[in-house]
């Protein structure tokens, strides 16, 4: 007799966790940023505007003052290494009420970034948090696969379409640790795969005189690095993409990798490895 099975997405080596970071405008702050996320273990990806590499300049806000200058694209190769580069418009421009200057913004962008690493850049940050659907089709015209808004969720929810893609939180949410520790300490409802994504400006730590902020924050999650899978956006996105390819049977019985990654998968308790091509049978509850 058929009892109520849930399915359980794994990210990769089976864990239920996934991390990842994302800072904008390629300032020389990121430097730091990067130092402490390797020191700590902890991915992240980088969004990068193309034309304005090695910008030097200041910015105030709100009377307070921080260097804004930007790395130059000697840089980015190293710096960037074992992370991401990602488009961010090749100006900065907000896509929104541009037209087709807004598609060739990420379209140079992405020409240029793919010039200085050896990986395809798909990936996107919304300048000013701005899009709509028009700029949506820009994007995927323009071969990018996932964007990332300003909105945040405080949830550790996998997005449905990964071109409305909101993090949980900025770095600055006053509820950044409370979050932080629920994620690591506590399991989602069904054992389901929680994924925490922060976000925010490396240059604001300057301006805040706040980089205890994220280094308390690294240094915590650190202490968890068995449970999480620490990774790009593109490695999230491009995993649950080839996930939501797999292929069930009609009696669910059985379980067909199509793509060229390993999948994991929980069933009844049980921990499925299912390599690239493999046809895999999910035991009944009869047989475990
Ligand atoms: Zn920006």
């Amino acid at each position: 007799m058929p009892i109520a099975r849930i399915n359980t997405m794994l990210f990769p080596e089976g864990k239920r966790r996934a991390l990842t970071l994302s800072y904008d405008d390629g300032v020389l702050q990121d430097r730091r940023l990067v130092q402490l996320m390797n020191q700590c273990g902890v991915r992240g990806t980088f969004n990068l505007n193309s034309r304005i590499l090695g910008r030097v300049e200041q910015m105030t806000l709100d009377g307070k003052t921080a260097d804004i200058s930007t790395v130059t694209p000697r840089e980015i190769p190293v710096l960037y290494a074992g992370h991401e580069v990602a488009t961010h418009g090749a100006e900065h421009s907000a896509l929104t009420a541009y037209g087709s200057a807004g598609l060739l913004e990420v379209l140079d962008d992405r020409r240029v970034l793919e010039g200085l690493v050896p990986y395809m850049v798909q990936g996107h940050a919304y300048p000013f948090g701005l899009y709509d659907d028009h700029v949506l089709d820009g994007l995927r015209a323009a071969g990018i696969r996932y964007a990332r808004t300003v909105v945040s969720t405080g949830t550790f929810e996998i997005p449905q379409d990964f071109l409305r893609w909101d993090p949980t939180c900025h770095h600055n949410d006053p509820r950044l640790m409370e979050l932080a520790e629920r994620f690591c300490q506590t399991d989602a409802l069904f054992g389901q795969p929680q994924l925490f994504y922060l976000w925010g400006h490396a240059y604001e730590f300057d301006m805040d005189q706040n980089w205890q902020v994220i280094e308390t924050f690294l240094h915590y999650v650190s202490r968890f690095q068995d449970k999480i899978w620490m990774a790009t956006n593109g490695e999230i996105e491009r995993y649950v993409a080839a996930w939501r390819q797999m292929v069930f049977s009609a009696d669910g019985s059985r379980v067909y990798n199509p793509t060229a990654f390993t999948l994991w998968m929980e069933s009844l308790g049980q921990i499925y490895t299912i390599a690239p091509g493999e046809t895999v049978c999910i035991k009944s509850t009869e047989a475990v």
